[in-house]
């Protein structure tokens, strides 16, 4: 697949490191854990996002935009990702932000991702938690044309078949290092919500024919729901990439027995495996993706879904600045703020 052909600006720090996960591997006995360092794109602590906006991005400078809109929830990664490209491309950044949790606690509502979002210069308007955030953009969109102003709409999480085109890059890209490497990857896994990241990696790995498995764990969605999400935006992706028909449905796995309460909600086993990553590797997960995203590869490898000999992928979509905003979901810290009060 040529990607050349489509406009990009390079923000992130490419390739991202592919390594080795000794010390979870050991503690669980099972297979081999790798994990694709995503959160180490570079802009603003990095993540996924990244990925996607450098095609984004490229199409908003392609039609004059002077301003880039998004949307996403309080702690949306994607919202600040999109607010630090902005601010090195030198236009305006407007983001909506849904309070999808009802959380009131400040390192929630300021702190976080919103505060680095403040900190790169974007504007933010607060919206109640709504089903239709993209049909919201619209009507700001519409807003500020009124107002003079070419505004470049991106959808919540970046996910269209332009944004995906960077996840078919990291599809490239894993299977190129694994090569380099001698490395025979089994399964990729990963944190799936807003559709883009599976849709693009499926389409990147189905469409070099690398026979490689992925599993995507739903951060928010239903498993038929989801997988419908996927499909859709990988087959457009892979239309867009020039190799139509790659992906087949049975290619689209989510597993959504890990959402918990719901999207923004951490979870008892996203919480422990967050501290265990911490703790084991030195790796910052998040609350909201990857914690739940590497909850679910535990339990599978407890479950003995994956076995002893095979070589797992777990792709680290980032995140981690979310911590600071659910500081007090963790019990040290609350029992340390008990004794302080
Ligand atoms: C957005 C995000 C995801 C999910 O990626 P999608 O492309 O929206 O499915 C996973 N992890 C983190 C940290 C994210 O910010």
């Amino acid at each position: 697949m040529n990607l050349a052909r489509f406009p990009r600006i390079r923000f992130a720090h490419l390739p991202t490191p592919l390594e080795p996960l000794p010390n979870l591997t050991r503690a669980l006995e099972g297979p081999e854990i790798w994990i694709k360092r995503d959160d180490c794109t570079g802009m603003s602590t990095g993540g996924n996002k990244t990925r996607k906006l450098e095609y984004l991005m490229a199409e908003a400078r392609e039609q004059g935009a002077d301003i880039v809109l998004t949307q996403g929830a309080t702690q949306s990664n994607h919202a600040r990702q999109t607010a630090a490209c902005a601010a090195k491309m030198g236009i305006d950044c407007h983001l909506l932000l849904e309070d999808r949790t009802g959380k009131q606690d400040h390192d929630y509502t300021e702190n976080g991702n919103v505060f680095l979002d403040y900190l790169h210069g974007a504007s933010v308007e607060r919206r109640a938690s709504n089903p239709d955030m993209n049909g919201e953009l619209a009507k700001v969109g519409a807003r500020m044309i009124g107002e003079g102003r070419k505004p470049y709409l991106i959808p919540g999480g970046g996910s269209n078949p332009i944004g995906a085109l960077g996840y078919v890059n990291a599809a490239m890209e894993l299977i190129g290092q694994a090569n380099d490497m001698g490395l025979r990857i089994d399964q990729v896994v990963h944190a799936t919500g807003s559709a883009g990241t599976q849709a693009g990696l499926i389409a990147g790995l189905t469409g070099i024919r690398s026979g490689v498995a992925l599993l995507g764990i739903s951060v928010r969605a239903a498993r038929a729901k989801q997988e419908e999400n996927v499909f859709k935006l990988a087959c457009a992706t892979s239309d867009l990439c020039g190799a139509s028909g790659a992906v087949r449905r049975e290619d689209i796995v989510a597993n959504s027995d890990y959402v918990g309460t719901g999207y923004g909600f951490p979870t008892p086993e996203a919480l422990d495996a967050i501290q265990m990553l911490a703790r084991l590797e030195g790796i910052l997960l998040d609350p909201v993706y990857t914690g739940k995203g590497m909850a679910g590869l535990i339990d599978l490898i407890r479950q003995g879904r994956f076995k002893k000999g095979q070589n797992i992928v777990f792709v680290h979509t980032g995140g981690s600045v979310g911590l600071f905003g659910y500081v007090d979901d963790f019990e040290f810290s609350r029992a340390k703020n008990a004794r302080a009060d």
